[in-house]
């Protein structure tokens, strides 16, 4: 009889650590798929994205006045951005009232580059509420209260 291995408490932070994600990383996977997506924001900024849906995150943040929420093209998805450092550790999206999470692999605590593996993904002419729903499907949902 095989039992899943426990999840994985794992940390992404921002360079200066005002931005800081807990979260829980199930074991079944072997390795952390991670995505280059192709808009310009992520092209310019090299970020690398990556989601459990049977994970859950928990957003902690210094000071949100060093922080800012960008958004741009459909305006679904909030980029969490350290006004301090510059780095963007997590995005989220807001759906039926609950948050999904994206995660960038680059800022991730003590997790080996090797344990990464890379993917191509591109989700252009997708309509908004298809783009939802794959974020429904795939991004990691927030914990709830503690
Ligand atoms: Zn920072």
């Amino acid at each position: 009889m095989t039992s899943r291995p426990p999840p994985r408490r794992l940390q992404a932070t921002c360079h200066c650590g005002n931005i800081r994600v807990d979260f829980d990383w199930p074991g079944a996977w072997p390795a952390i798929p991670v995505r280059a997506c192709g808009c310009g924001l992520c092209t310019r900024h090299g970020a690398r994205w990556t989601s459990h849906p049977d994970g859950a995150f928990r957003l902690e943040v210094g000071d949100p006045a060093l922080t800012t929420r960008y958004r741009f093209g459909s305006e679904s998805a909030d980029f969490h951005v350290c006004t301090r450092c510059g780095a963007i550790p997590i995005v989220t999206s807001l759906i039926e009232a609950r948050r999904y999470a994206v995660l960038n692999a680059n800022t991730f605590i003590g997790v080996e580059r090797a344990q990464f593996a890379e993917t191509a993904s591109n989700f252009e002419g997708e309509t908004l509420a298809e783009r939802l729903a794959r974020r429904q499907r795939n991004w990691m949902p927030e914990a709830g209260p503690a």
